[in-house]
């Protein structure tokens, strides 16, 4: 083991990445200000928003569903979202019969033009092996009990393909309007770990 190594156990993430910042605006290799702006435009402006519009529209429209099932990125960049870390979208269908979850075993990978910035939840090392380790288990706590009839498929995102969940549309909403079936569709359910509950 090298003296770094050493260092590198001991100091927390938050503070090596700050290092690591620190050295790359000093050398202008990186714009503080951008990077605040870009840090913002994800956590405020993407959003799951996107993701929630894509899978109402796949609801109410089968033609679209078809062509987000077969080519998530194109589907998706029809509704005019892509870029960085959206450039290999698959689209997964849930079903009474399947039910899809999302992880990235060896880090954060995430579709950020969709979904946004992923929750603290999702970068967790428990989250990242418990959910390929005790899938129902781990379901179960995030509130979600799977009946044992139905098959649980973990998908575990690489270096180029990121990972949309296609929830469910509840019973009861055949008389809703797109954008009420979009406010109705949370983060959580695209990545798999709830299904979407029509409010009270
Ligand atoms: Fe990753």
């Amino acid at each position: 083991m090298t003296t770094s190594d050493t260092t590198a156990e001991r100091l927390p993430i938050a503070l090596r990445t700050e290092a690591l910042e620190a050295i790359l605006v000093e050398r202008g290799l990186i714009d503080p200000s951008v990077m605040d702006r870009f840090i913002k435009m994800y956590e405020q402006d993407v959003g799951p928003l996107n993701g929630a519009k894509v899978v109402a529209k796949a609801w109410v429209d089968p033609e679209y569903k078809a062509r987000l099932l077969a080519d998530g990125t194109g589907a998706i960049a029809e509704l005019g979202f892509k870029g960085p870390q959206g450039e290999h979208i698959v689209v997964l269908e849930n079903s009474p019969e399947v039910h899809h979850v999302v992880v990235c075993t060896l880090c954060s990978c995430y579709p950020w033009p969709i979904l946004g910035l992923p929750p603290g939840w999702y970068k967790d090392p428990a989250y990242r092996s418990r959910i390929v380790r005790e899938p129902r288990t781990l379901l179960a706590e995030f509130g979600l009990s799977l009946d044992e009839s139905v098959d649980v498929q973990v998908w575990d995102s690489s270096s180029e393909v990121r990972y949309m969940v296609l929830p469910e549309r509840p019973a009861g909403t055949e008389a809703m309007s797109e954008e009420e079936l979009a406010a109705m569709v949370t983060r959580d359910a695209m990545v798999g770990v709830a299904k979407v509950a029509v409010p009270a």
